[in-house]
């Protein structure tokens, strides 16, 4: 299985990456996408993506750090993007829980973003806490003038911005939030989401599933949240994994298997 948004490059990782990954791999995860929270970090995560071979890289920086990004420009995002590892644009999006930025800095920077996918092809990797209806809003306008893939990532919105989502072809990513004791409306949303359009996370080293809760997420703990959804949604947990696989690369198609010839 694919984990579809992880953190590598940061402090948490730092002293004991390759073990992180061999555990990862030895518990059946046969890809990562690397996430980019800030465009100067983009090196780093870019570097990790070109070491390993099942690791891919975004390019992009988070709401919260908007206000540090008030010069990214579209053209900034799409020049990275032709990096070959570069497979998806974000995470990007609007957070009015947190509020570390204003949200007039986070929609200058969603919208560098919904341009640079529109312009590179390549799927948007959407954040979005407290911010549902701006957040549908601004995809379908973008939507509607040039069509591009959609990712909602770590998904703990509600039902509405999922199906609006959905609607324009998107897909949705669930965590180990999921298996979260408190986190019914989670679960409700993966119960809504068709099978061909799930994709699953950790977003390690945050939101460690359960048994892990509390502790450094890594990659290997996807297992435990691919059988808990597998659960959840009442299907086997190898048709799980494969149909999630599948769906990473559907949706992220310029990414090519491990292995696999291009
Ligand atoms: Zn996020």
């Amino acid at each position: 299985m694919i984990d579809s948004h992880v953190n590598l490059h940061g402090e948490a990782f730092a002293a004991d990456l390759p073990e992180v990954l061999a555990r990862s791999r030895a518990a059946g995860i046969s890809g990562c996408l690397a996430i980019c929270d800030r465009f100067e970090n983009f090196p780093l995560v870019a570097a990790i993506a070109h070491r390993e071979p099942d690791i891919w890289a975004s390019v992009g920086a988070h709401p919260h750090y908007a206000k540090d990004h008030q010069g990214l420009t579209t053209a900034d995002l799409v020049n990275a993007a032709r990096n070959d590892k570069v497979i998806g644009i974000g995470e990007t999006g609007l957070d009015q829980y947190y509020g570390h930025s204003s949200i007039e800095d986070q929609v200058r920077l969603f919208s560098t973003h919904l341009r640079a996918a529109q312009t590179t092809g390549l799927p948007v990797i959407v954040h979005t806490r407290e911010a549902d209806q701006l957040t549908a809003d601004m995809l379908e306008a973008a939507f509607a003038e040039k069509p591009f893939p959609i990712l909602l990532h770590c998904y703990t919105g509600r039902a509405e911005l999922a199906a609006r989502a959905l609607a324009l072809g998107g897909y949705v990513s669930f965590s180990g939030i999921a298996t979260f004791k408190n986190a019914h409306d989670v679960r409700a949303i993966a119960e809504m989401v068709p099978l061909d359009r799930i994709l699953i996370e950790t977003d390690c080293p945050y939101l460690a599933p359960v048994p892990f809760r509390g502790r450094r997420c890594e990659p290997a703990h996807l297992v435990h949240t691919a059988q808990f959804l597998a659960r959840l949604k009442g299907v086997e947990p190898e048709l799980f994994a494969q149909a999630t696989t599948a769906n990473f690369f559907r949706l992220f198609a310029r990414a090519k298997p491990a292995g696999a010839s291009s």
